[in-house]
């Protein structure tokens, strides 16, 4: 098991750190598992799916294997939640780094709707949907030296 794991896909243009890939024996060989820890519990959508998903194709990418599943712990029910990443899962990973890229090249980030889940977000700080004034996007100018992209799907950060 590795923690704090750095992870990269060349083609898709991410970087980020997973919490925990986890190597398994299976009846065809190693099994790469990665997990990720959450603090409160399942969402309504599938941000949190896709997150895992996103670091999935960085692992197999860097490791050129395939990852068919992993798992996302949630601190309120303690419990695993078992992810299959399949087509529609990488479909939907791959579409948000596209729009991830579209913003970075249009040098904005994308709306931060202050909603009750920002204050238990480990990005409020770098995020600040209060201080935007609700509906809106930081520029280029006002932005700090980082991009943190969270809003819908991703919570991987990116360096521009
Ligand atoms: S990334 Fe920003 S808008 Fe999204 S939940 Fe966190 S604080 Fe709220």
């Amino acid at each position: 098991m590795l923690t704090v794991l750095p992870l990269r896909s060349m083609e898709l243009g991410l970087s980020g750190v997973a919490d925990v890939v986890e190597f398994h024996e299976g009846r065809e060989g190693e099994i790469v598992f990665p997990v990720e820890y959450k603090l409160g519990q399942p969402k309504a959508d599938a941000c949190d799916k896709v997150q895992l998903c996103a670091q999935a194709l960085c692992l197999e990418e860097m490791l050129s294997r395939r990852i068919e599943a992993g798992a996302i712990f949630y601190g309120r029910t303690r419990r695993r939640l078992a992810v299959a990443f399949d087509a529609a899962l990488r479909d939907a990973a791959r579409a948000a780094c596209a729009d991830l890229h579209a913003f970075i090249a249009a040098g904005r980030t994308p709306l931060a709707r202050y909603e009750k889940r920002c204050r238990s977000c480990s990005l409020e700080a770098t995020c600040l949907p209060q201080a935007c004034g609700g509906n809106h996007c930081i520029t280029e100018d006002k932005a700090p030296n980082y991009l943190w992209i969270s809003p819908k799907y991703l919570i991987l950060s990116f360096r521009v």
